[in-house]
């Protein structure tokens, strides 16, 4: 097996969280604190109340090949525990000023040591309780072109807070605390069940639209949390999957959970899953790269099947309730667009008609104007045809024009939005049940840095406890029955936006407008009476440029007379 230095995946404040943690967890801890200050750049601190070390074991653990798991090297493939990289505390020593704390249970005196830039001080004598805190300050002090390539604080916080959940979802036997700057973040208690922990940590709304999953078939374990497509998001952050305990990636185990699910995600949207897999670790290669936890089974096939088959069978009850929810009419409140192509049938379009309209404030004044303005002459006695509930046919005078209603929607919220976000002039409406909603600390963190836009962008939410907000105010033309979807949605997308680029203020509105559009925009799908078709139609030539998209895609295609009459040989 290829050893990987530590040091090499020693990349932010979160790698080191993650080494840190799982040496408190390699400890036998039941309880880990977390502490960061400025996203982990100015200190990180892990205590913990596990074996501890003596006064050799502390001195050696802070040089290079101290790893006591170096005897175990044969049972390299075993991955009941983490980390076998034996150099993680020398390489965080290396780029950072560390402090060992350390007792060991039966000990009366503690040890404590301090490493500089990977010079050990002398070990001195110090009293604590049992365990470990190691502090890791001023972290790449000396090596400045790593620190110049970390991000904002707060990115930095919330890489280390997905790290954090992530191990603290893997040991539900442990209790686990967060805190960023003096405030806590997050506190989990310890000696729950799996499913437990991830309630804890996404919040009961998710678990309230998730199905348990528990089953065990040829030698494989299955616990897990499996989303419903109400809970189902517009990017992946929210997948997780376990095996024997070490978060993972696989391209086959993912496959297997979709297939699982078969026809009945929204399409382009993500399902929420954590899924933890037991199996024989013999079964199990991780041999591929340290770093990169991709992992491989010896029977790939095996694997697949049970977990497809698995969740399958669970979503199954799903499917018989989401179908007779139908018939009663609750479907409006389950807030997410019928891929099942439930609202249709469940007669529920004359209150989705009410709520619609809403969404799309009746404008018509100055359309004639504006529609002069961009030189299309849409006729005056306008008969307006909606097309397989997705185009809508409008006659002008020199041809026919072809709406994509949903698109053409979502460029009148994003300019609107835009609008506001740049100039401000919110409007919104109270609403009559504030929401209480739920959120993991990645989450929270991502909210705090995109708050002061929703709150221009006419949302009412602050801070509700450590992991929840409340909103209470939604903008004027958000489909208030949807106001939980679509602010995860944005959430979700300002996550990922931000994960992917150093996010500037002007991105971030601009990813922000656009979700949000996209979110609460009519669908391909949804029908709309005259009026609305009407409104779209006037709003949308009352914007700069109506026939395309920000990202390109046109959204009005024109026929002219001359080339229909071309097409019947007319002319
Ligand atoms: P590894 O975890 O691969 O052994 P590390 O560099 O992470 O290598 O840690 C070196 C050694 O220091 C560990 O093997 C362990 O003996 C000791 N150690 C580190 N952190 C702790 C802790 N929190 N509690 C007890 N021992 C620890
Ligand atoms: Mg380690």
């Amino acid at each position: 097996m290829h050893r990987i230095a530590a040091g090499e995946v020693i990349e932010r404040p979160a790698s080191v969280v993650k080494e840190l943690v799982e040496n408190s967890l390699d400890a036998g801890a039941s309880r880990i604190g977390v502490e960061l200050i400025a996203g982990g750049k100015g200190m990180i601190r892990v205590s913990d109340d596990g074996s501890g070390m003596s006064r050799a074991d502390a001195l050696l653990s802070a040089h290079r090949h101290a790893t006591s798991k170096m005897r175990e090297l044969a049972d390299i493939e075993a991955i009941h525990t983490f980390g076998f990289r034996g150099e993680a505390l020398p390489s965080v020593g290396g780029v950072s000023r560390m402090t060992i704390e350390t007792q060991e249970r039966s000990a009366v005196t503690g040890t404590r040591l301090s490493v500089e830039g990977g010079r050990a001080g002398l070990a001195e004598d110090t009293c604590r309780a049992p365990g470990t805190t190691i502090t890791v300050e001023d972290l790449f002090f000396n090596t400045p072109a790593r620190r110049r390539f970390l991000r904002a604080d707060r990115s930095e916080f919330r890489y280390a807070a997905q790290i954090f959940s992530e191990l603290a979802l893997s040991s539900p036997d442990v209790g686990f605390s967060l805190s960023h700057n003096g405030n806590e973040q997050s506190n989990l208690q310890r000696g729950l069940s799996f499913t437990d922990r991830i309630e804890q940590v996404f919040g009961r709304d998710v678990v309230d639209r998730s199905v348990r999953v528990e089953m065990e078939e040829s030698g494989i374990r299955l616990e897990g949390l499996i989303g419903t497509p109400e809970v189902a998001r517009n990017s992946r952050v929210h997948q997780s999957l376990f095996v024997n305990r070490r978060p993972v990636s696989s391209r086959s185990l993912n496959h297997a959970i979709y297939s699982g699910y078969g026809g009945i995600l929204p399409r382009g949207l993500y399902p929420f899953f954590v899924v933890f897999l037991w199996l024989d670790p013999g079964e199990v290669d991780v041999n591929v790269h340290p770093t990169k936890r991709e992992v491989r089974f010896s029977r790939e096939q095996l694997v697949h099947g049970v977990l497809s088959g698995a969740i399958k069978r669970h979503l199954l009850g799903f499917r018989s309730r989401a179908i007779s929810t139908g018939e009663g009419g609750e479907t409006a409140s389950a807030g997410f667009q019928a891929p099942l192509g439930l609202m249709e049938r469940a007669g529920t379009y004359s209150s989705r008609e009410a709520v619609s309209q809403m969404c799309l404030p009746l404008t018509m004044s100055s359309a004639a104007a504006d529609i002069e303005a961009s030189n299309v002459d849409v006729e005056e006695t306008i008969a307006l045809w909606q097309v397989h509930r997705r185009y809508i046919f409008a006659p002008t005078k020199g041809g026919v024009l072809i709406v994509d209603q949903h698109v053409a929607h979502e460029r009148i919220i994003y300019n609107d939005v835009m609008v506001r976000l740049v100039a401000g002039g919110t409007e919104s409406q109270q609403l009559l049940f504030p929401l209480v909603l739920g959120f993991g600390p990645a989450e929270m963190a991502i909210l705090r840095e995109v708050e002061p836009l929703l709150v221009e962008l006419g949302f009412g939410v602050r801070e509700f406890g450590r992991d929840s907000i409340v909103v209470d105010a939604i903008p004027v033309s958000t489909r208030n029955w949807n106001a939980d979807q679509v602010l995860r949605a944005v959430i979700d997308d300002c996550h990922e936006a931000m994960s992917r680029s150093s996010g500037s203020g002007d991105l971030l509105k601009d990813r922000l407008a656009a979700s949000y559009a996209c979110h609460t925009a009519v669908r391909a799908g949804d029908a709309l009476t005259v009026a609305e078709m009407q409104t779209i139609i006037d709003r949308l030539f009352a914007t700069d440029d109506p026939f395309v998209c920000p990202h390109g895609r046109p959204i009005v295609i024109k026929l002219s007379m001359e080339e229909i009459d071309q097409r019947f040989g007319r002319s």
